[in-house]
């Protein structure tokens, strides 16, 4: 069943969402608040942008220099994120 869900209540779902567990009607209502809500559409593309990062962090880290990301790294990622609004 489809219910309207709060802003506070999507963000929250969203950050649940990779662990998965999410019931159908849940991630209905998710979808739907995502839908309708810009700000929460918003946050659900940086979470994935930034999930994306944390994952290939990990897999670079190895190899990473020990000052971390390189400026040209940062930059790219700012990019991302203003593209993503
Ligand atoms: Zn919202």
């Amino acid at each position: 069943m489809l219910r309207l869900i709060t802003c506070q209540t999507a963000t929250l779902l969203l950050e649940q969402r990779p662990e998965g567990g999410l019931s159908r009607g849940t991630r209905a209502s998710l979808w739907l608040h995502l839908r309708y809500c810009q700000a929460c559409h918003r946050y659900e593309k940086q979470t994935a942008l930034i999930a994306e990062w944390a994952r290939a962090a990990a897999r670079n880290q190895a190899n990473m220099p020990t000052g971390g990301l390189s400026e040209q790294a940062k930059e790219r990622m700012r990019q991302r994120l203003v593209e993503a609004e």
